[in-house]
């Protein structure tokens, strides 16, 4: 199905009956400051916002300012706060790294900045749009994740697979003022209405806006199969991926596939959680594997 381009017009009506159907629709990471955003948005990397929000809580309960997590140890005091997200150890030693240069050169603050903002460890232009956009309301791009690729694809917004060509026809086509807002409300969509396989159009109330509504719906904004393979997030994504292949069970190709899945990032995802050439060297360095322990020799008696 090819879908048709809209005009700002339509894309602005388009925008309004989202706003009507997710009137609540905001950032869905918890946080009480934007420190605290930060170090979500960065965790965030190639985790979902819910297990993102099991681990923060213990977290800042006991690092709740960049003060008092410059000072910490990753591994022994951050890790096993956060192990149960992906890539917690590279996680840890970004959001120590990054308190410390709060302290350092922003005087414990976050900056304000998308300039500043990308220049600490773990953070791409994805995650500074969203702490510039929720905290300080001055985003400087439109954040585009995978719900916002797809719905936007849906809608007629784009007709664009790149992230970044996708911000840039978002941003031209919505003003200034809507952009924070905008990306948390197709977020809002893509996770309760407008699902990537089944999306609900029979009771979407953006039916009488979108392009695509009817059975053919699923097949927009979805990757390819083999892209889906290749830029898999998750373990268990590689896992019903591959579980279609082979006719394993998803759960057992998933545990299989689990190192796989955590060298496989797709790359917006990579950009934001190894934007810094340190944080690359150390991913290399712990792919390495680890020497095979070698049995001594058995003696005869
Ligand atoms: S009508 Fe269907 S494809 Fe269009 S936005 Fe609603 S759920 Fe998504």
């Amino acid at each position: 199905m090819r879908i048709r381009p809209r005009t700002a017009e339509e894309a602005l009506a388009t925008y309004q009956a989202l706003r009507a159907l997710h009137p609540d629709a905001h950032c869905e990471l918890d946080h009480a400051t934007p420190f605290q955003l930060l170090c979500a948005t960065v965790m965030s990397a190639q985790t979902t916002d819910v297990a993102v929000n099991r681990a923060t809580p213990a977290l800042f309960a006991k690092f709740p300012d960049a003060a008092t997590l410059a000072l910490a140890d990753p591994e022994t005091d951050v890790e096993p706060l956060i192990s149960m997200i992906g890539m917690f150890r590279q996680k840890a030693k970004n959001i120590v790294r990054l308190a410390k240069i709060l302290i350092e050169k922003h005087g414990g603050e976050v900056p304000k900045t998308l300039a500043a903002l990308v220049e600490l460890p773990g953070v791409g232009r994805k995650t500074a749009n969203v702490v510039l956009g929720v905290c300080f309301g001055t985003p400087e791009g439109v954040v585009v994740d995978t719900h916002v690729q797809r719905i936007s694809q849906r809608l007629g917004f784009t007709t664009q697979d790149d992230p970044s060509t996708i911000e840039q026809d978002l941003s031209k086509l919505f003003p200034r003022e809507h952009w924070d807002l905008l990306s948390h409300t197709l977020i809002f969509h893509g996770r309760r209405v407008c699902d990537a396989q089944r999306p609900k159009c029979e009771t979407c109330t953006v039916s009488a806006h979108c392009p695509a509504a009817g059975a053919e719906a699923s097949a927009i904004g979805r990757k390819p199969p083999s892209s889906r393979t290749k830029h898999a997030t998750t373990a268990r994504d590689v896992g019903k991926t591959d579980a279609k292949k082979t006719s394993r069970p998803a759960s057992k190709v998933a545990k299989k596939n689990a190192f796989v899945a955590t060298s496989a990032p797709s790359p917006a995802s990579r950009r934001d959680a190894f934007s810094d050439p340190e944080s690359r060297r150390a991913e290399t360095t712990a792919r390495k594997p680890a020497p095979l322990a070698t049995k001594p020799p058995k003696r005869s008696p």
